[in-house]
């Protein structure tokens, strides 16, 4: 069934609108303001989207710029309903992107037209032929304006390249969600987005291998900022259903501190999904930042001012970590994976985990060990007192649904009898959230 989402503020116009439609059997969201709108149009994602111009707050024009940025939302057909008739506006919003014009008072004939035409053109474009020649077009463009020479790229990286590139038009990507508890009360504080690629014909592809080519081809800032929306929005839908703490931790690649605009796009998207900067954490890795050390500061101090918190990822992996702890404004300190590994037994890991511990809470800062993965790794952190932990053992990453219920059911980390010379074997109910692997079945290993 085509979904169309309604974007009006006069309630009498909204409620006819939706009438007219839903009498011609489509299925009908609506949303009373810009702001709600761009909210809806994120979790929902419809097929033809009207908009009013005039809305206070989030007027049309700045829904359609903001949805136009995101490339789940790029291609979905976007009527502008108008009451001004005026060549300057018509003008206007067609620069941003808009599809068609009807202006008010129209008729019903008029209405259903101009939806019928959008949708027919739609869907000529999602035949594969016009599609495929879409893609070349594009590719042929990109490859005309970029300075890399053609021979230098192998052609199954060019292949992958051109999957990405149609991958963004075509909405194959989705962010998971992996959950973050806290090691005192048990509870969810947060999650991190993860991006994830699913392409019909390779199946999953790994941001392992995505990412890197995302950042070398510049695409890396749209599915930064796609990924930074659609986290924004979820979290925010969960402060309004009254999960108050809840924060949302989305990584930086340096592909991103390279963009000028970074932080106004930050700001811009913390406005449009309505949440307050101190339920968004930023996670940096030590090779995001080390391109243009000066930019990346003056950028976070920026959003620090705002209240924006700054995790450092892969703490101790890179190789300035000490003197990043002087250079950047951080809040929060991510041990990695490498390090919690085995941790009581591995006594190398042992004296780095607990290190990391303390040199936090010197410096003031809060921790969160990933990739915990068994009870023994639980119970050390928790013995060391680590502030939060993320991890298999807990949760894989989950989808935005997946996730709601888990806050739903007030899902918590228990802990079992931690005496020292029983953690190891004392059973734990296993993670019931999963992440399908690969070939479609419940992965077991990351
Ligand atoms: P990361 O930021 O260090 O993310 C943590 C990775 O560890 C995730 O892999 C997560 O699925 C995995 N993980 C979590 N818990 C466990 C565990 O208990 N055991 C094991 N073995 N693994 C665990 P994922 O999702 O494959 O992401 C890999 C990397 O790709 C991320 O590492 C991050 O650097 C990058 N990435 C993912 N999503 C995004 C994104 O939206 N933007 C950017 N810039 N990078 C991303
Ligand atoms: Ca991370
Ligand atoms: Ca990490």
């Amino acid at each position: 069934m085509t979904k169309i989402l309604v974007i009006e503020d006069e309630q009498p116009v909204r409620k006819m609108i939706v009438k007219i439609l839903k009498r011609q059997d489509f299925a009908v969201i609506e949303a009373e303001n810009g702001v709600r709108g761009v909210q809806m149009a994120l979790s929902e994602v419809p097929d033809l989207i009207l908009c009013d111009i005039q809305m206070p707050e989030l007027d049309g024009y700045q829904v359609l710029k903001t949805l136009r940025q995101n490339s789940l939302m790029a291609t979905i057909p976007f009527i502008f309903l108008t009451a001004r008739a005026e060549k300057a506006d018509f003008r206007a919003g067609m620069e941003l992107g808009a599809d068609d014009y009807v202006t008010k008072p129209f008729t019903q004939a008029e209405l259903l037209g101009a939806i019928t035409a959008r949708l027919q053109k739609q869907a000529a474009m999602k035949q594969p032929f016009t599609q495929a020649l879409y893609q070349v077009e594009e590719k042929l463009n990109e490859l005309a304006n970029s300075s890399v020479s053609t021979n230098e790229i192998s052609p199954e990286r060019l292949a992958l390249e051109v999957l990405l590139r149609h991958a963004l038009a075509k909405g194959e990507f989705q962010v998971y969600y992996q959950p973050q508890a806290d090691l005192t009360t048990g509870k969810i504080v947060g999650a991190e987005a993860l991006v994830r690629w699913y392409n019909p014909e390779r199946g999953y592809i790994s941001p392992a291998e995505f990412i890197p080519l995302a950042e070398e081809t510049g695409a890396i800032v749209q599915i930064g900022e796609w990924v930074l929306l659609s986290a924004c929005a979820l979290a925010s839908k969960f402060l309004a259903a009254g999960f108050s703490d809840f924060h949302v931790s989305v990584n930086l690649s340096a592909g991103q501190f390279a963009d000028p605009e970074l932080s106004a796009k930050i700001i811009k998207i913390l406005q449009t999904t309505a949440l307050p900067p101190t339920n968004l954490v930023l996670e940096i890795t030590e090779t995001s930042l080390i391109r243009d050390t000066a930019t990346a500061s003056a950028t976070l101090n920026k959003l620090k001012t705002l209240g924006v918190r700054i995790a450092l990822d892969d703490f101790g992996t890179g190789y300035a970590s000490l003197m990043y702890l002087k250079q950047f404004p951080l809040d929060t300190l991510k041990i990695d994976k490498d390090f919690v590994s085995n941790v009581t037994r591995d006594p190398q890991n042992k004296a780095i985990a607990s290190s990391v511990i303390q040199l936090a809470r010197k410096l003031n800062l809060k921790v969160v060990a990933e990739g915990v993965e068994t009870e023994a790794e639980l119970a050390f952190l928790k013995r060391y007192k680590c502030d939060f932990i993320q991890g298999f053992l807990f949760s894989r990453p989950v989808t935005a649904a997946e996730l709601e219920n888990m806050l739903a059911e007030n899902k918590c980390l228990s802990f079992p009898d931690f005496r020292e010379n029983r953690a190891e074997v004392i059973p734990f109910s296993a993670p019931v959230k999963t992440e399908k692997s690969e070939n479609g079945s419940q992965s077991q290993q990351k």
